[in-house]
């Protein structure tokens, strides 16, 4: 990089740490505090903008967004070429519900399945119904074309799964937090250790219809598998003709380093599940892909969704599809990924006790006795980087892929130097 771009760069990181949360700012969370449900604990910070990798506040204060909306926002805030599809679309039409054709959704189904190497989408909304639409058809094909008797098809899951928030998903979650007090549950699933292969042979019968994995595990703390976990699901749902299943939600579309993170495994499952950065972050766009054998079983009225595959939604999708048909994200990603990697491993010992992840995600355990990963992440904000607690002690960065290698370079430095001061107090 030139120096100009450099010191460019640097003006923008000036982070006035010492100017107290103003009025505006307190009123603003106190309102929210009041009137919106409690199911979130945000940091004390209200995005007002974002350009790129950066955010400001209400009150000016600029942030490294290390968390870039879980993954949703891969391609940046206010990313001009999605902006610019959006904004098109938005002139012309934007809902007009599947009982009638539009001409965006036919390009998009297209073009994503062309991403992915498969047949067809089934276009949705959130990540949470990609993965209640998976499993609708993976019981349907189980019935329909694997000969499952009625009523008895069983699915795998993983144990420390994140596949979303409604009651069969929480059904199958192991997380207190996420399932207790939410009963009945929605039977039909088993759970194995994750990255387990001998468990999870052990855990299928004849009438096991689909293995439902995240090929990475987010939520769980960017839990990467060993490396031959993946191709031993591939080879077990192959020979027991069960449907693998790839929750890509938050792994998928570049952030690895790769379209998918079934890449890095060299494995392709029989229906991809995706979300988060397919909606460029502007709208909620979801999908599930795979073959017209598996798909194919869905018949007019058996599934739906107002807003699944509306005009808005395809023409960003379409955008976002032809960003990573180039190329470039995935590639950018993986240089910038051993970067941020390389500048981690360095902490391990110094208040960090491992790290984890691929491409530009990194999971990065806090040794428990300095501080809590929330603390940890209320000294970042002070610093003027965001990012996300997990399970206690954990951290996750997952900055946008546009951000700019220096700072990339000094969120890290700003981790070290709050983990140099949590360790000296
Ligand atoms: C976020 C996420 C979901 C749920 O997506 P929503 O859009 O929040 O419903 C499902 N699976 C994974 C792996 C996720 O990270």
């Amino acid at each position: 990089m030139s120096e100009t771009v450099a010191r460019e760069t640097a003006a923008h990181r000036i982070h006035p740490v010492t100017v107290a949360p103003s009025e505006r700012q307190t009123e603003a969370i106190a309102q929210e505090e009041e009137h919106a449900a409690h199911n979130y604990h945000p940091l004390p910070v209200v995005v007002a903008e974002g350009q790129g990798a950066w955010v400001t506040d209400i009150d000016g204060r600029r942030y490294l967004d290390c968390l870039a909306a879980y993954s949703a926002v891969n391609f940046g805030h206010s990313n001009p070429v999605l902006l610019d599809a959006a904004r098109a679309q938005l002139d012309r039409i934007t809902l007009t519900s599947r009982a009638f054709h539009n001409d965006q959704l036919g390009p998009f189904v297209a073009e994503l399945a062309q991403l992915a190497g498969k047949d067809m989408v089934l276009p949705m909304n959130t990540g949470a119904e990609a993965v209640e639409s998976a499993i609708k058809v993976a019981r349907a094909w189980g019935y329909r074309v694997k000969g499952v008797p009625d009523g008895a098809a069983n699915i795998i899951v993983m144990a420390g799964n994140f596949h979303g928030r409604t009651t069969t998903i929480v059904s199958f979650s192991d997380d207190p937090d996420a399932r207790d007090d939410f009963g009945p549950y929605t039977p039909g699933f088993r759970t194995v250790p994750y990255g387990d292969a001998a468990a999870l042979a052990a855990a299928v019968d004849e009438d096991t219809v689909a293995v439902l994995v995240e090929p990475i595990q987010g939520e769980a703390g960017i839990v990467v598998p060993p490396p031959d976990f993946l191709p031993a699901v591939r080879a077990l749902c192959d020979e027991r003709r069960i449907l693998f299943i790839a929750d890509e939600i938050q792994s998928g579309l570049g952030r690895t380093g790769a379209t998918f993170a079934c890449d890095l495994a060299g494995v392709v499952p029989d229906l991809y599940l995706l979300g988060k950065a397919l909606g460029g972050g502007i709208v909620p766009v979801s999908a599930v892909v795979g073959d017209r054998d598996v798909l194919g079983v869905l018949r007019p009225g058996e599934h739906g969704s107002t807003f699944g595959g509306n005009p808005l939604a395809a023409a960003v999708g379409r955008a976002v599809v032809a960003l990573l048909a180039t190329g470039e994200p995935q590639e950018r990603a993986e240089l910038l990924g051993r970067r941020l990697h390389a500048g981690l491993e360095r902490l391990i010992g110094h208040g960090v006790l491992a790290v984890r992840g691929a491409g530009l995600w990194a999971g990065i355990d806090i040794d428990p006795d300095l501080a809590t990963g929330r603390e940890v992440c209320e000294l970042l904000m002070e610093r003027g980087v965001l990012a996300k607690d997990t399970h206690g002690s954990t951290i996750r960065l997952a900055p946008p892929i546009v951000v700019d290698p220096a700072d990339l370079d000094w969120a890290v430095e700003q981790l070290e130097v709050v983990l140099l001061d949590l360790s000296g107090r």
